[in-house]
C-alpha cells in the first residue's frame, strides 16, 4: 500500500477526476482509502433530539486505492513513486519525477 493517512491525493477516474484531497482513513482489508472532500454521499435526515434541523448530512465514502495518486508537493501533480533505502536502513517513498523524498515509511534500522 502506497498511500497513507494525512497523504494528499488525486482522483484518477469518475466525476471527480482531478480533485484533490487528504486521506483521512486506508481500509487495508478492502484496499480503499477516504479522502476528505472526495465521493461525498449526501444523507437526509429528519429532524431529532440530535440534530432539530434535519437536513443534509453530507460523508465522504471511500474509493479504490487505484483511483487515486500521490501528489507531489514539490511538482505539485499527482506522481508515481518509488521506495528507496538509505545507509541506515530507513526507507523512504519518493517522487519519481524530481526524486524528492515523501516521507519515510520504516524506521532506521538497527545495527
Ligand atoms: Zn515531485
Amino acid at each position: 500500500m502506497h498511500i497513507r493517512i494525512e497523504d494528499t491525493v488525486e482522483v484518477l477516474t469518475g466525476d471527480e477526476r482531478g480533485s484533490r484531497g487528504r486521506v483521512l482513513r486506508v481500509d487495508h482489508s478492502t484496499g480503499k482509502v477516504l479522502v476528505e472532500g472526495v465521493n461525498r454521499v449526501y444523507k437526509h435526515v429528519r429532524r431529532s433530539q440530535r440534530n432539530p434541523q434535519g437536513g443534509r448530512l453530507s460523508r465522504e465514502m471511500p474509493v479504490f486505492l487505484s483511483n487515486v495518486m500521490l501528489v507531489c508537493q514539490e511538482c505539485d501533480v499527482a506522481t508515481r513513486t518509488g521506495v528507496r533505502t538509505d545507509n541506515d536502513g530507513s526507507k523512504h517513498r519518493y517522487c519519481k519525477k524530481c526524486g524528492k523524498a515523501i516521507g519515510q515509511i520504516a524506521p532506521p534500522k538497527n545495527r
